[in-house]
């Protein structure tokens, strides 16, 4: 075979398949959760929750204690008074909101998130964020978005936070590509390398790392997604006469060839330029999922619903790692997005959409897959009844993206397997 063969569709992909909706018991973390890796991506931001102390707690865990600098995330803590209506939530988040910004003035740019608790109270943050936009711009720029576990899971939250963005975008004619998607920052700057050596002459990224960073948006601007859960943002960019560029996800080397493909399609790369820049870092990459897959191969995954990253990491597992895919749950399935990975998956595998938590491990238990890809909460329990298990989560907290990480990927994979072979012994 040619290690460089263009990505050939199966004769029936699963992008006509049905698809299983089950709307029962959920079994996710809430969008709060986004903040840990967004805190770190937009580095002048700061995200202050409007909830519960066990919204507290939450981001607490998740993100850990930092030592060396003053965190860039807080919980404004709504008391019983506040929930009972006894007091002005508004006023008390005002007062708050100018504590913080006259003891911080690195911060560029506040966004007040909602929890279940002020959803339930109807809290309007989007009022709050223009009345508080007037009080501190032009130094301080507010923004609202949702975090809460009442229907999202925990990607959402990255999304109901880029989407807000959208609106406060400059308008620009200028011909550009904009890579939408809060990737850690070394990734960023490979796939941006890549695209800059194909000839492409103004990239940006959304979210930007700072506010300084000047980022417009117009008919001009095409777009192309790097995380496969930002549906509302998809919509908010091509509302605001963007075009979005469908394309596999970059996982692997020949998701991340596709990816890079449709943009040097858009931009008439010619497909010269296309095999020069890209040879030698597609080669390291085959060279490193092949390495990293030989446990992999011949193996079966079932994945429940949790990162909605399992569309296209299934089709990186059955058609770069050998893997036979038993079940692909994904709590949300965006068809606008995630459309050409399911077009590359062998028909086959149940494809199943939101969850009831029960069933579904009826069904996992059942087929006693290779591997199970699920959120933390079951995990423990599958582990314990002799199931090997990827934490989802990790996926999202790794550099998975690209060529340069696809070994990792793979790899990733690989070690549950090895470290249940190692208990077998
Ligand atoms: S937003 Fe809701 S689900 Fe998330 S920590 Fe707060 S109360 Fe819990």
């Amino acid at each position: 075979m040619n290690a460089f063969a263009p990505v050939k569709a199966p004769a029936v992909g699963c992008g006509d398949a049905p698809v299983l909706k089950q709307r029962g018991q959920r079994e996710v973390f809430c969008g709060l959760t986004s903040i840990v890796w967004l805190h770190r991506k937009i580095q002048d931001a700061f995200f202050l929750v409007v909830g519960s102390r066990t919204c507290a707690h939450l981001l607490q865990s998740a993100a850990g204690v930092m030592i060396f600098a003053e965190p860039r995330f807080g919980t404004a803590i709504l008391e019983e008074k506040d929930l009972a209506g006894l007091a002005d939530a508004n006023e008390e988040l005002d007062r708050e909101v100018a504590r913080l910004l006259a003891r911080r003035p690195d911060i560029r740019q506040l966004f007040l998130v909602g929890s279940c608790p002020s959803e339930v109270i109807k809290l309007d943050l989007s009022r709050a964020a223009e009345r508080l936009t007037q009080a501190h711009a032009p130094q301080v720029r507010v923004l609202n978005f949702t975090g809460s576990g009442i229907e999202t899971t925990f990607t959402q939250g990255e999304d109901e936070c880029l989407a807000s963005m959208v609106p406060v975008l400059p308008q620009t004619d200028a011909e550009q590509l904009l890579l939408v998607g809060a990737l850690p920052d070394v990734v960023e700057d490979q796939l941006v390398g890549l695209i800059g050596q194909l000839g492409v002459p103004v990239v940006r990224a959304l979210p930007s790392r700072s506010a300084d960073v000047e980022v417009g948006i117009g008919p001009n601007t095409k777009f192309i997604v790097a995380q496969p859960f930002l549906g509302a943002t998809t919509g908010a960019l091509t509302g605001r006469g963007a075009h979005h560029l469908a394309a596999p996800f970059p996982f692997g080397e020949e998701g991340t060839t596709a990816w890079l493909r449709a943009v040097a399609d858009a931009f008439n790369v010619s497909p010269e330029k296309f095999d020069e820049v890209t040879a030698a870092p597609r080669a390291r990459a085959l060279k490193a999922i092949a390495a990293a897959s030989e446990r992999l191969n011949g193996k079966s995954v079932f994945f429940f619903p949790d990162s909605q990253l399992e569309i296209p990491l299934a089709r990186f597992l059955t058609r770069e790692c050998g893997m036979s895919a038993i079940e692909i749950g994904a709590p949300y399935i965006h068809r606008d997005l995630v459309g050409p990975d399911l077009d590359l998956i062998a028909e086959g595998p149940v494809l199943s959409e939101g969850q009831d938590v029960d069933l579904q491990l009826d069904r996992c238990r059942a087929a006693r897959p290779d591997l199970t890809v699920c959120g933390l909460g079951l995990a423990n329990p599958l582990e314990a009844e002799g199931l090997a298990t990827k934490w989802a989560i990790e996926l999202v907290f790794t550099p998975i993206h690209g060529y340069e990480q696809a070994g990792d990927l793979a790899a990733l994979f690989a070690k549950p397997l090895k470290r249940r072979e190692g208990l077998a012994l």
